[in-house]
């Protein structure tokens, strides 16, 4: 089962590149395995899948120490400061810097494991009181402030959009995000990833630029 989603994955995600000009070279599939056991995982692993991502720490560190080394790990859920010791050594893109107090503390705890910590900046392109990150006017400003932690690398953007029936009616909001995403130009931060586009949108995201999708239920099935 998980060879054919796969294999439908990657059609549909190449004939959303396509239509934009890109390939399915140019976008990384970000394997969401929240509630995934070890063995499916690594099934995936052996089917080429290499990044992975967790939204609880306590969740993700049994997986993260069975699996090979070769796995790269991704944070994507919403980061508590007394847990950014464990996600600084064991993951290799934090995905959800969504508020400054969470830069501060990985700067710090950066230093103290003498370690570059590469983040993308959350963004709430809804404008949704349920969900963090930051909000798009504050986006650059943000980008600012994080690009003078020394031990922060920024690699791009995030964004998780709003749960919609109908997903065409997210590309204003995608569209707005790549907005940002072409146009920053600040010293220290790289715009290197657009994650965007999840089960439900993941089509919709790509044609509107997105280079990195988090799929769990298209992969895995239904949770
Ligand atoms: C769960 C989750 C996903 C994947 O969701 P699906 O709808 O199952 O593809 C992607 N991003 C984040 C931040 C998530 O928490």
């Amino acid at each position: 089962m998980l060879e054919q989603n796969l294999k439908i994955i990657h059609e549909r995600l190449a004939r959303a590149a396509h239509k934009r000009g890109a390939s399915l070279r140019d976008i990384t599939l970000v394997a969401v395995t929240k509630t995934v056991r070890e063995e499916q995982i690594m099934q995936a692993f052996t089917l080429g899948v290499r990044h992975f991502g967790e939204n609880r720490v306590q969740e993700a560190l049994p997986k993260i120490a069975a699996l090979p080394y070769q796995l790269n790990w991704h944070f994507i859920g919403h980061l508590q400061t007394n847990k950014v010791k464990q996600v600084v050594e064991h993951f290799s893109l934090i995905q959800s810097l969504d508020r400054f107090k969470l830069a501060g503390a990985l700067q710090q705890e950066g230093e103290k494991q003498e370690r570059t910590v590469n983040v993308l900046l959350q963004v709430n392109i809804g404008a949704e009181e349920s969900k963090h990150g930051f909000a798009v006017e504050e986006a650059e400003d943000a980008l600012r402030a994080v690009a003078d932690y020394s031990r922060l690398r920024v690699q791009g953007l995030m964004a998780i959009a709003p749960y919609l029936h109908n997903p065409e009616e997210l590309r204003p909001y995608f569209r707005r995000l790549r907005q940002i995403y072409e146009t920053v130009n600040i010293p220290g931060v790289e715009m290197r990833y657009l994650s965007m586009g999840m089960t439900n949108d993941f089509e919709v995201a790509v044609e509107e630029g997105s280079n990195m999708v988090r799929l769990g239920t298209a992969l895995f099935g239904e949770r």
